[in-house]
């Protein structure tokens, strides 16, 4: 931290930040709950932008996930079921200058949320999102979600689900206007953070799917893949997510994938033994919506109250 400090100061910047300055009290998750892992990354992350606090905003709709902004010493908005989306696209909309994470879980964006889900990966606005995908739903105590497996039993399925589960890498690569899509997982710090760091550089909405785990009510789901890392195909590219080599050593199950193919991300959405991890899409010539927006920003105060008044007056009678 002191070398830091050394080289920030060095570089002619005024002040640092320090991971203090982003942790916004003790987080009320069950223990070894992945979601702690995740909250640590994206402060990591803040911490190594040195992104100013007071500019960024944790969005966050409905479930355990969504307790997010709560645990960052930030700007933060603890929304409705499924409107985390909406309103971060608000916020951007109107303060394109702060840095914008949506954090979100599978009931809430995949469920309740799922037009608006459609329509913020069609807007492609500069944010970042995670789904915390747990595979059911946590905070109101093991109901089926959308991408619960078959067999599970849940409150609502005492028998076992019998639909099969919502892949929302498959789901997210098909929607208009799709500009950065990747899956990580919550026990694998560096691959999380790399992963988390790669999606937030990322211009254009960029939709990571976490599997997290959750060790209540869902506590085995993840297990094989944890003890057995060839479960796990880690993707591998130039243009991808880059990491610490120690992810190789882990991760030894690899495979090249060019994230500008857009056609075999799909295919590969499509697998699940071995299951792919990192960067299946990235296109950064997306239209952004965020850049139409603010154009009007920049325009003066009188030229917008024209524009409002000559609206308005369409609407005479
Ligand atoms: Fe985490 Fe599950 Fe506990 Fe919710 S119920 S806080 S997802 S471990």
């Amino acid at each position: 931290m002191h070398e830091l400090n050394e080289d920030w100061e060095a570089n002619g910047h005024p002040s640092h930040h320090t991971l203090e300055d982003y942790e916004g009290g003790v987080a009320r998750w069950c223990p070894g709950c992945g979601d702690l892992a995740v909250l640590t990354a994206v402060q990591r992350i803040c911490r190594d932008e040195q992104l100013p606090p007071e500019k960024v905003v944790a969005v966050s709709g409905i479930g355990c996930a969504s307790r997010f902004p709560h645990y960052m010493a930030t700007y933060g908005f603890h929304g409705l079921h499924g409107r985390a989306l909406p309103v971060a696209c608000g916020v951007k909309a109107r303060r394109p200058d702060l840095d914008v994470w949506v954090a979100t879980g599978d009931g809430d964006c995949c469920s309740i949320g799922a037009g608006h889900w459609i329509h913020a990966i069609r807007y492609n606005m500069n944010i970042t999102v995670m789904l915390f995908d747990n595979q059911i739903y946590g905070l109101t105590k093991k109901q089926s979600s959308p991408t619960s497996p078959i067999g599970l039993t849940t409150n609502t399925h005492p028998e076992g689900i019998f639909l099969p589960p919502l892949n929302p890498i498959q789901a997210t690569l098909g929607f208009t206007n799709v500009s950065f899509v990747a899956q990580t997982v919550d026990w694998n710090p560096l691959h999380l953070h790399a992963t988390l760091a790669a999606a937030h550089r990322h211009r254009g909405l960029s939709f990571v799917r976490i599997l997290q785990r959750c060790p209540t009510y869902t506590a085995n789901l993840y297990d094989e893949l944890q003890k057995d890392p060839t479960k796990v195909l880690m993707l591998t590219h130039e243009n991808g997510i880059g990491g610490d080599p120690a992810l190789g050593r882990v991760f030894t199950n690899q495979g090249v994938h060019d994230p500008s193919d857009l056609r075999a991300a799909r295919i590969l959405a499509e697998q699940i033994d071995p299951l792919p991890i990192g960067l299946f899409f990235q296109d950064e010539s997306c239209p952004i919506y965020d850049d139409f927006t603010n154009e009007g920003l920049a325009m003066p105060i009188e030229a917008r109250m024209e524009a409002l008044n000559r609206e308005l007056d369409r609407f005479l009678v």
